[in-house]
């Protein structure tokens, strides 16, 4: 096997994250074994049985060391792991138009929290720039990462009501080029996370373009915890 560098940084990697959180998972579909899968479809192909949430299938082709994969984002993963689950057990229930407080969300700490949950939406974009090849600098999203601070041009959005073949639908799209320069250099990329009819929508945009996508979305920079739930 050649050895390959973690794209975070850039030490020798052996390991590849998770494409949806395993605890997400867990939480809507229980169990998984060789006597109960589940049916796992993706662009490539479809019906193919999962019998584990270890499954190659579930896993990006792009690689990080174990170091990054586990306490350098930690953080960020327990805080998407909460703020997820507040979300699909909100009362009321989570509509088109629905406003969200962080605070409300997260006991203390919201403004940290937040952000931490976004940069776990920020390392899977990072891998799915190296597993697509599409042009965009990765070294933003690294420094991100590394440092714990925002990337300047990510924005995500909320949305409920996704839904697979009429059921909620869990799991993630491909990375989506909304517009490239003749020279290939990607402008604007987007991709949807999925879990229990909950979306998240992740925009990356260069500086100074300006896309109608753009609205309702929200960004650390904007200082609030407050945000709006779009419709699927
Ligand atoms: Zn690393």
């Amino acid at each position: 096997m050649t050895s390959q560098k973690c794209w975070i940084c850039g030490s020798d990697a052996t390991t590849g994250e998770h494409k949806t959180k395993r605890s997400d998972l867990s939480d809507v579909f229980g169990f998984v074994s060789q006597d109960e899968p589940l049916y796992f479809h993706d662009q490539k192909s479809k019906n193919r049985h999962l019998r584990s949430f270890k499954s190659k299938l579930l896993h990006s082709s792009a690689r990080i060391c174990s170091k990054c994969n586990n306490e350098r984002t930690q953080p960020y993963d327990r805080a998407w792991e909460e703020l997820s689950n507040k979300l699909r057990n909100h009362n009321p229930k989570l509509k088109p138009g629905s406003i969200v407080r962080a605070n409300k969300i997260f006991s203390s700490n919201s403004k940290k929290r937040m952000l931490d949950a976004y940069l776990y939406f920020i390392k899977l974009f990072g891998c799915h720039i190296v597993e697509s090849g599409a042009l965009i600098d990765l070294e933003p999203f690294s420094k991100a990462l590394l440092e714990g601070r925002f990337h300047p041009n990510v924005y995500i959005k909320f949305k409920c009501g996704a839904l697979f073949a009429g059921a909620p639908r869990t799991g993630m799209s491909d990375l989506e080029t909304v517009q490239i320069t003749k020279s290939g250099r990607c402008i604007m990329a987007l991709w949807h996370y999925y879990i229990d009819g909950l979306a998240v929508e992740v925009i990356y945009i260069e500086e100074g373009y300006e896309h109608p996508e753009l609205k309702g979305v929200w960004h650390p920079r904007f200082g609030t915890g407050r945000f709006v739930i779009g419709a699927a």
